[in-house]
């Protein structure tokens, strides 16, 4: 981590998140709040270090950033290199997503008793500073795609759980469904808590 990063700002949303969290604050001032963190985050492009901030050539790629000491949220970055799309999928737990860098479009569904899957009302244009949330109550299913074909883009994502260890459903193009659990493409952690390095941040 270069010196003039900010580390500092990811260590305070997740204090943030964690205080909601510890509050057991209802869901819907959950998102509120913790969207309004978000938007905190994600204003300023000077704290996610360039290892959590690479595309892949075949896949869009989730490093986690901070997970909770119990498992109670987790703090993803999304990358996605141009054209990249996730699958239709659902999370099961709440959701904040929030550009960081780029643009993305996400499609929102819905699946009736039948099992048939159906877009829920237009695609959404996130564009940078953008927030966007999910859940079983606001709408847990979608995809969500990089707007450009030309760039990579970067979303940061706050789940109400270690999302990489969720089973959770996709929603395969040619119907039906099947469990998945996402994991992570990092082994390595951002580290967040080196404060007495920062005396020279300014
Ligand atoms: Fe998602």
């Amino acid at each position: 981590m270069t010196p003039s990063l900010r580390p500092d700002r990811l260590r305070a949303f997740v204090g943030r998140i964690a205080s909601l969290v510890d509050a057991a604050v209802p869901e819907a001032h959950l998102l509120d709040a913790g969207g309004a963190a978000l938007r905190e985050l994600i204003a300023h492009d000077d704290w996610l270090p360039d290892a959590f901030a690479q595309p892949d050539p075949e896949r869009y790629q989730q490093f986690l950033l901070h997970a909770d000491s119990r498992q109670r949220f987790s703090v993803v970055s999304f990358v996605w290199g141009p054209g990249q799309s996730t699958p239709v999928h659902d999370h099961t737990v709440w959701g904040l997503i929030g550009v960081l860098r780029g643009a993305e479009i996400a499609q929102g569904y819905h699946v009736t008793p039948d099992g048939a899957l159906h877009e829920r009302g237009a695609a959404q244009r996130l564009n940078t500073g953008d927030v966007d949330a999910v859940s079983p109550e606001v709408g847990d299913i979608h995809r969500v795609s990089n707007a450009f074909s030309d760039r990579t883009s970067i979303s940061i994502h706050v789940y109400g759980a270690n999302i990489g260890a969720v089973s959770r459903s996709v929603y395969p193009d040619g119907g039906g469904r099947k469990t998945f659990i996402s994991g992570y493409s990092n082994d390595l952690l951002p580290n967040i808590w080196n404060v007495s390095k920062e005396s020279a941040i300014p």
